[in-house]
């Protein structure tokens, strides 16, 4: 069975995406059968993982309203090394459109389900927001990795995410955790940064990876070539520290 995790922030460019793409690229690399789900109308990670959102005939945007099947809809991202749901703006009309429909929180979970013995890992890449799309997510994933940057204001942020979290766990999905907090474009010359980060650490411990993702063009450039860095250049500082993620992840999966 898979072990399903959600990316989330609802703060914008903290680097869900990045992470989305990078972790599955390192799972995959370490052997992994991995399923990314582009949760976004921006497609962002759809793009970053090669495939072209202009040329889908259907995406996740059908599989949450129910008008297709996860095992017709996905493909495989052949230069990232994993299978992706993927997505484009038609996905943006769905938040409306799902209101009405039953189980509105809980569709992209019972769609999961039907491909969770195909895969050791499932990662949702979520939008920037706290909508009824990242709801979905948060009920079918059992942890949350929140990327987040060390700046002041991330840790405000953090509470409603923390809110969102404990009441989708009181009504929705009471497994639900959360997996750590990564901390993103990490600049260790900056120290409002280093203030952060032992902020974080004081309130969150063992949540917070240890893995520090610095801030490394390779990875804002790789999408531009239709892969995640892990697999466009490894030998990247981006690259090796999503790759040492990845290891922490399944380090801790024990
Ligand atoms: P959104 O909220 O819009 O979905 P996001 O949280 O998914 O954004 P990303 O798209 O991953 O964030 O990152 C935002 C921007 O920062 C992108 O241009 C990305 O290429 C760049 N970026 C992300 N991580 C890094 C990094 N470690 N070093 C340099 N650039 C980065
Ligand atoms: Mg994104």
């Amino acid at each position: 069975m898979a072990r399903i995790l959600a990316v989330a922030n609802q703060k914008g460019g903290v680097g869900k995406t990045t992470t989305s793409v990078n972790l599955a690229a390192g799972l995959a690399k370490a052997g992994k059968r991995v399923l990314l789900v582009d949760l976004d109308p921006q497609a962002n990670a759809t793009m970053g993982s090669g495939v072209d959102k202009r040329k889908l005939a259907r995406t996740v945007y059908h599989v949450l309203l129910g008008l297709g099947e996860v095992t017709s809809i996905r493909v495989t991202a052949a230069a990232a090394g994993y299978d992706l749901v993927p997505a484009n703006r038609e996905l943006a009309g769905a938040e409306v459109e799902l209101v009405d429909l039953p189980n509105r929180e809980g569709r992209l979970r019972a769609a999961l389900a039907t491909v969770e013995r195909d895969y050791d890992y499932i990662l949702i890449d979520c939008p920037p927001s706290l909508s009824l799309l990242t709801v979905n997510a948060l009920v079918a994933a059992e942890e949350v990795l929140i990327p987040m940057q060390c700046e002041y204001y991330a840790l405000e942020g953090l509470s409603d995410l923390v809110g969102t979290i404990k009441r989708v766990r009181g009504n929705l999905n009471p497994r639900l955790e959360i997996a750590g907090l990564l901390r993103t474009m990490f600049d260790p010359r900056n120290t409002l940064a280093h203030q952060v980060s032992q902020q974080l650490e004081q309130h969150f411990g063992d949540k917070v990876y240890r893995t520090l993702v610095p801030r490394n063009v390779r990875l804002a450039e790789a999408p531009s070539y239709g892969a995640p860095a892990v697999t466009w250049d490894q030998a990247s500082k981006g690259a090796q520290a999503y790759l040492a993620l990845a290891e922490e992840v399944l380090r801790r999966a024990g």
